[in-house]
């Protein structure tokens, strides 16, 4: 076996979640799940890696992901393979594929991690999860206000709504942009000292994408350039104004942002993103908006759409940050620790385990394994920091009972094998179909 001077790390930008920090992700992907479940959308998987032109096609060959964030190889085949960077395109694709979209609408969800090169920072890193959904076959906008909807709901459940803010703008059609786009760079040549290199570079190929720039020169500068709004297609103009209508009637608060663009070229008309102030910088959690040219871009039929995606690592840095939520603090704890002493009472233990678990499929049970004094049996109970525990001598065996004891009053008590499952669940308050450990 070869023998290494360092031990292998993980890769930069990459994370290994722990216990500690899944009992958090778990909690917070339970909320997520049951309200995208409330609201009737179902979930879709699709692989993590895909085709490379995929994701060109889609996303744009002139966007930062496309041309510098990318994870890109190639297999033993020569296949050119990426990692994907975000969900949206493998979603379009599968749902092309499977037939998801021929006369019907979709509303589905999906969660897990996207690849991106990117330089790693709080908030940034090259292995990120998002938590997105997408909405196919409706041209909104009561659609577009769903999902926001759906988000502010998910930021209520979570206690961080104090802490965003929902932007908005419509970014038109394809048409309407190139006659603003014209305009953009007419201003921009007029200015170009104050433009950083990202800019300049963009100028003629992306120019949009500089007003989402976050040099303060170039920023001070946009503030006097065309506005994007002054150009939409009357199309694009009435949907937003209904939208706008829409959102106010149902009391959600928003801020149009003129400068609001999106870094993937699929999106046109409405985009939206929930920023916060309580992360240092202003940073952005959620983003989404319409793309309703994409499926037939791919390859489908045209069927308009509108999706978003959620930042779950940057969700729980702000969660961390604000820390109003019990479960940051919670341990990782069992309700009831098992020990058996004695060689005999260790299968009855186990045996017994398995009919309490049955009986209450929520209730935490952990058997201690390994054998050992009564004292080095507690002493490992002690780390999991049970409730109770049940001990099994050699004579409770024999006679089916066990010692229940209450570890906080000291009190203990000695139950039928055939008992103890209802009384755990009187002293536990647990609800026998329960799943719901929180
Ligand atoms: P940013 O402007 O911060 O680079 P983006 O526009 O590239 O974001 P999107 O492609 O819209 O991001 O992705 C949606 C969400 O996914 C973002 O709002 C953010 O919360 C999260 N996200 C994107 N890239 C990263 C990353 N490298 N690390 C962690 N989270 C990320
Ligand atoms: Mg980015």
């Amino acid at each position: 076996m070869l023998k290494y001077d360092k031990n292998i790390q993980s890769i930069r930008g990459m994370h290994d979640y722990l216990p500690k920090d899944t009992v958090i992700w778990r909690y917070i992907e339970n909320i997520l799940i049951t309200i995208l479940d409330s609201y009737g959308y179902n979930e879709i998987r699709f692989p993590i890696i895909e085709d490379t032109n995929l994701f060109k096609r889609s996303i744009g060959e002139m966007t930062d992901v496309i041309e510098k964030e990318m994870y890109n190889f190639t297999d033993r085949n020569e296949n050119n393979l990426t990692l994907r960077p975000e969900g949206t395109s493998g979603c379009v694709r599968a749902g092309i594929e499977n037939g998801l979209f021929y006369h019907q609408e979709q509303r589905l969800w999906y969660l897990g991690p996207m690849f991106r090169y990117e330089r790693p920072q709080k908030g940034r890193y090259r292995q990120f999860h998002q938590f997105s959904a997408e909405a196919f076959g409706q041209i909104g906008p009561d659609i577009d206000a769903e999902l926001i909807l759906i988000t502010a709901r998910c930021w209520e459940k979570l206690g961080i709504n104090h802490h965003l803010s929902l932007e908005l703008n419509s970014i038109g059609s394809l048409s309407s942009r190139i006659s603003y786009r014209i305009k953009l760079i007419d201003f921009l040549e007029k200015n170009l000292s104050n433009l950083d290199h990202n800019a300049l570079r963009r100028l003629y190929s992306n120019p949009l994408r500089i007003l989402d720039t976050k040099n303060t020169k170039t920023k001070e500068l946009l503030l006097n350039a065309p506005i994007l709004s002054d150009y939409l297609d009357d199309d694009s103009r009435v949907h937003f104004s209904e939208l706008c209508q829409l959102l106010n009637f149902l009391g959600v608060s928003y801020t149009v942002n003129p400068h609001l663009v999106r870094g993937l070229d699929y999106y046109n008309k409405t985009v939206f993103e929930w920023v916060t102030d309580s992360l240092g910088v202003k940073k952005t959690i959620c983003a989404g908006g319409r793309y309703d040219q994409l499926v037939r871009e791919l390859g489908g039929h045209s069927v308009p759409a509108i999706g978003f995606s959620i930042g779950l690592e940057r969700v729980i840095l702000l969660m961390q940050e604000i820390n109003n939520n019990p479960i940051l603090n919670k341990n990782i704890y069992v309700d009831v620790y098992l020990i058996s002493i004695g060689n005999n009472s260790r299968k009855h233990a186990m045996l017994l385990s398995e009919n309490i678990r049955s009986t209450l499929p929520s209730l935490r049970l952990m058997v201690h394994h390994g054998g050992g004094n009564i004292k080095k049996q507690f002493y490992c109970a002690n780390k999991h920091k049970p409730q109770i525990v049940l001990i099994m001598h050699e004579k409770n065996a024999l006679e089916k009972t066990i010692i229940l004891k209450h570890l906080q009053s000291k009190t203990q008590e000695i139950l039928k094998h055939d008992e103890v499952s209802e009384r755990l669940k009187h002293i536990l308050h647990i609800t026998c179909n329960s799943t719901d450990n929180q």
